[in-house]
């Protein structure tokens, strides 16, 4: 496939507007961590400023509240974004893997009643899916859905769910065939987190924040309106999610592009140009923040020509994940023992180590690439 890397006028005014939309409103001083409860208000005004500039969700149709942007123009905003230093996406489970998931296989009604209210952040949502015996093996999963008049009751216990003490509203897989077994019997349901029966308890980190919480459900009603896809079917419905996070939509190249030009920064001003083996390093996470900007030009090119995110998604996964913790490993190699009084890179190395967790493990995805791209033999379960 070729893939055409001239920007054509419209995006390039794309590009201009957003860039300068950016550097008039991004705050002068960060705000607080979206972690905390004061934090995640100021990022949630934030969100309201972006949609009315129509930022916040540009690829979507109008109708939502976006302005139909192609995929390229979005992959484009994201560099904007990062580049300008804007604060993080609140919102990012909803916008990045909850939207695709109804753009796929929402109803009309789903979506004119979630996305509207998703891309102003008014609603923001947590993602419901880890459960204490159920993280790489998310078919393991016991949380249940018991049919009821009009809806299901919802029962169990979900962990790790970021954002979830201060979000507003959850989705995730439940079983709702007791006699199912794995992939199968599953449906996927969105609720709200301060319906009756739901406890979500906050759980600290060590920096004091409380953003991760355990969600414990205790026969909560859900209508048949929030179920997505068919019941049964929740297994392929979160395909499209997982393949979401994994792939392109939560972690676009412009985020690793922006770390990498910061470190390239960093070291023309604080580097020891003796080090060599150093300075290779440098440009390794360089190469490949750049590297994967291409591959996600490809990937982009690939989609408009009506290709799906697919298994492929798992190299994705593994290359951003790997990139962003050798790139943060080393800039505090290039500061050294001053690394530490250095919250900014300290924050994002601390940050980094998570990626080869979160969206399905590393190994995981390897045991994908293996298996359903590379046709290897299945390894032992
Ligand atoms: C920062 C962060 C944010 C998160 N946010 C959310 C969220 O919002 N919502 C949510 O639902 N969850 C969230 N999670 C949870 C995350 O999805 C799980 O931690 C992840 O899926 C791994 O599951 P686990 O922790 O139960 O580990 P386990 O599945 O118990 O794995 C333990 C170890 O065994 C390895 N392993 C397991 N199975 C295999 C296998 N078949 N082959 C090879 N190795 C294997 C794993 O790679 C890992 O190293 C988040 C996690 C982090 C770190």
């Amino acid at each position: 496939m070729s893939v055409d890397l001239e920007l054509d006028r419209r995006t390039l005014d794309f590009r201009a507007e957003v860039r300068a939309w950016l550097a008039e409103n991004v705050p002068d001083k960060p705000l607080d961590s979206f972690d905390t409860a004061a934090g995640f208000e100021q990022h949630r005004e934030w969100e309201a400023r972006l949609a009315d500039a129509r930022l916040s969700v540009v690829a979507w149709p109008e109708e939502f509240g976006g302005r139909d942007a192609s995929l390229l123009e979005w992959v484009i905003f994201e560099e904007e974004y990062y580049a300008a230093r804007a604060p993080g996406r609140v919102n990012q489970n909803g916008i990045f893997m909850l939207a695709p998931t109804l753009f796929t296989h929402g109803t009309p009604e789903q979506q004119r009643r979630i996305l509207p209210k998703m891309a102003r952040s008014d609603q923001v949502w947590a993602q419901a899916w880890s459960e204490p015996d159920a993280g790489s093996d998310i078919a393991s999963l016991r949380s249940t859905a018991t049919r009821t008049d009009d809806g299901w009751l919802l029962s169990g216990q979900k962990t790790w769910s970021s954002r979830a003490t201060f979000a507003d509203a959850a989705f995730g897989l439940f079983r709702s065939d007791p006699d199912s077994e794995r992939h199968r019997g599953l449906t996927y349901l969105m609720f709200d987190l301060r319906a009756d029966g739901v406890r979500v308890r906050p759980i600290p980190q060590l920096d004091g924040e409380t953003g991760f919480a355990e969600i414990f459900l205790d026969d909560v009603f859900v209508p048949d309106s929030d179920v997505i896809g068919e019941p049964g079917d929740g297994w392929r419905v979160a395909m499209t999610t997982a393949n979401n996070e994994r792939g392109l939509s939560l972690r676009s190249p412009g985020r690793f592009l922006a770390a990498a030009n910061r470190l390239l920064d960093l070291w023309q001003r604080e580097g020891d140009p003796a080090d060599t083996a150093l300075a290779e390093r440098v440009a390794d996470a360089w190469i490949d923040a750049r590297a994967y900007q291409l591959y996600t030009f490809e990937t982009v090119t690939r989609l408009a020509e009506g290709g799906e995110l697919g298994p492929e998604s798992s190299v994705n996964k593994l290359f951003w994940s790997t990139l962003d913790l050798d790139l943060h490993e080393t800039a505090l190699d290039v500061l050294g023992p001053e690394a530490e009084l250095r919250g900014d890179w300290l924050d994002g190395w601390l940050f980094s180590l998570a990626g080869p967790i979160y969206g399905g493990t590393d190994q995981v995805q390897r045991n994908t690439i293996a298996e359903r791209l590379l046709g290897l033999p299945r390894g032992p379960r």
